[in-house]
């Protein structure tokens, strides 16, 4: 197998992107992980930011809290108001990149909203979490708040079905913690986790403490808690290989969750 510099050049320059050798030669590199200390936070849109104040201020006062033993990236959900975009925009015939686009700007509305409480902190909203200066507010203040939705816009791949955009901020929050090697990817909702049915229309919905991604798609769960295309992502992960979800309604368990207690459901790609 190759394992040079050489080698493996040799093999990019004269083979297809996606030929098997040439593959397993790209990956014998040892690993990398870019910010191995950081948390990635998503504070829900609809579960959480949505119901305002009762739900946000407790947060922000944990946030603020946990960053004196944590670094977090805090990414945030888009909503209701994404969702009365999505069903004009969609009536109009508009395509998924359009409503992408859309869907991002509520993203960021609720970022910014973050950023205003906790900019007395000195946690401030960025536009794009790609890298910038995010290791510098990290270092500096051991936070930053940044719109979940991952920046596809105009060239979002639309699902194979209607024009929803398939990755929204579930899938831009995770691929966010995956890419930089981050050590840990905490969701916060408005339910204890994941649960047999959606505990909001089924009152009989048991409750599931941890489970792995194909479990959840043969219980018929794919798209539930979490978007369905993050099972893929996660289960294909190299170093967010599980995720938590835990309610962020219940004072405590955001804190507990960052430091590693299994409050909510955990999900394993594996
Ligand atoms: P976000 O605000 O992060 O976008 P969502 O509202 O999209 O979060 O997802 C959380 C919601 O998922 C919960 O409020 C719950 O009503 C719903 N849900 C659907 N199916 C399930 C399930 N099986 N278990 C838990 N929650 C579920
Ligand atoms: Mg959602």
């Amino acid at each position: 197998m190759a394992n040079t510099t050489a080698e493996l050049e040799a093999l990019l320059s004269q083979r297809s992107l996606t030929d098997a050798q040439l593959l397993a030669a790209a990956e014998t590199s040892a690993d990398f992980r870019i910010l191995p200390d950081a948390t990635v936070l998503k504070i829900g849109g609809q579960s959480v930011i949505d119901r305002g104040r009762a739900a946000v201020y407790p947060l922000i006062d944990e946030i603020v809290a946990a960053r004196k033993n944590h670094k977090l990236l805090i990414g945030t959900g888009a909503g209701t108001r994404a969702r009365h975009l999505y069903s004009i925009a969609a009536e109009l015939n508009l395509p998924a990149g359009v409503l992408a686009q859309l869907g991002a700007s509520v993203a960021d509305q609720n970022a910014e909203m973050l950023g205003q409480l906790l900019a007395k902190h000195g946690i401030s909203k960025v536009d794009g979490a790609g890298l910038s200066a995010v290791p510098l507010y990290l270092a500096e203040v051991n936070a930053v708040v940044f719109g979940g939705m991952p920046p596809y816009s105009l060239w979002t791949r639309p699902a194979p079905e209607g024009v929803i955009p398939p990755y929204r901020t579930d899938a831009g929050c995770f691929l966010l913690a995956e890419q930089f090697g981050c050590k840990q990817m905490i969701f916060v909702k408005d339910e204890n986790g994941l649960y047999s049915a959606n505990p909001k229309t089924d009152k009989d919905a048991t409750f599931i403490p941890k489970i792995s991604v194909d479990e959840m798609k043969a219980r018929g769960l794919a798209d539930s808690i979490l978007e369905f295309p993050m099972l893929d992502l996660l289960k294909k992960a190299r170093h967010v290989r599980e995720v938590q979800v835990v309610n962020g309604l219940i004072p405590g368990n955001l804190t507990r969750a960052l430091a590693g207690e299994h409050v909510g459901t955990i999900i394993t790609a594996s």
